[in-house]
């Protein structure tokens, strides 16, 4: 633990101070210029970033100022689990307009339980006012055998971890001026990040993965067409949350759930959900031939357009 440095005055300093006091121990040497990490030999430093925007990935009717900030800052962390890191440290970058200024204290306890569930701390930040409510969350992590969308083979297994579709039903429900059924709500508000699950996946034989954001198919495109080789996905044996159904789930975005592919026999899906706590599905393989996506369900071709694209309109 590196204790914070002291901040300056003012009514910016006393606002991050504000959350530094709420995030606590979730806090580790706040105040520098820059955060100093502490490396280990052999091991890969992964870092990503990711944005949440009000009115493009969330509605302030939809969730709780908390679950924003948790959500903002799981969907970051999704990204070292899909690497197979352990995070060593989040930024957390805020855009705040006035009238979101009251929620501050309610936004940093979601971004602190998020930061606490993973195993790590805040090391660094930014606050400024702005138009509209926006958290870049960036994610620092360690990994000696990183996990990348490249590595499936022909021959290996494909696997999903979880039960998808609970975004979609909630973003429908949402959109029809409905409240979602609880349990697809809390798969949107509180998702997690496979952190865990993805480093016991990375030392069991895994042999590529990626976190599902823009949706099953979408995701299992972007491992194909990385890996050069052909996923079949069998809609039957997609995992769902009660009330989705299988198609639906399969385009279902923002899940931070793992796609993933080993080789043929090698992972035990008893012994991954006993460590885990996580259940873990067999949904397809991988073959040879030109690289993309072919989804069936009972026998019969399925054509399932691509995920979410934020530059489409
Ligand atoms: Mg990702």
């Amino acid at each position: 633990v590196t204790p914070h440095t002291p901040l300056g005055t003012g009514k910016e300093f006393d606002a991050i101070r504000a959350m530094v006091a709420r995030w606590g121990a979730s806090a580790d040497g706040i105040g520098d210029d820059a955060a100093l990490l502490d490396a280990q030999p052999g091991e890969s430093i992964a870092v990503s970033t990711d944005t949440s925007v009000e009115n493009v990935h969330f509605r302030r009717a939809w969730l709780t100022p908390e679950e924003i900030g948790w959500r903002a800052t799981t969907a970051a962390l999704s990204d070292l689990a899909a690497v197979g890191a352990r995070p060593l440290g989040v930024l957390t970058a805020l855009t705040v307009p006035p009238s979101w200024r009251p929620e501050l204290d309610a936004l940093s306890s979601g971004i602190g339980a998020a930061v606490a569930a993973a195993g790590t701390r805040v090391i660094g930040g930014d606050l400024t006012s702005g138009g509209e409510l926006s958290i870049t969350v960036t994610v620092i992590g360690a990994c000696t055998r990183p996990l990348v969308r490249a590595g499936a083979r022909a021959g290996d297994d494909v696997w999903v971890t979880g039960h998808l579709g609970g975004p979609g039903l909630a973003l429908h429900a949402w959109q029809s001026h409905r409240e979602p059924p609880a349990a697809a709500r809390a798969r949107f508000a509180r998702p997690e990040a496979r952190i865990a699950a993805a480093r016991w996946l990375a030392d069991h034989g895994c042999t590529a993965a990626i976190d599902v954001s823009d949706g099953l198919v979408a995701d299992a495109r972007h491992v194909a067409m990385a890996s050069g080789h052909v996923l079949t996905l069998h809609l039957d044996d997609v995992p769902c949350v009660d009330g989705a159904d299988a198609l639906a789930a399969a385009v279902s975005g923002e899940e931070y759930e793992l796609l993933v592919t080993a080789a043929a026999g090698a992972i035990d899906a008893g012994a991954f959900a006993r460590a885990s706590g996580v259940a873990l599905t067999k949904i397809g393989a991988v073959a040879s031939g030109t690289p993309g996506v072919v989804v069936l369900r009972g026998g019969n071709r399925v054509e399932i357009s691509a995920g979410h694209d934020h530059f489409s309109a």
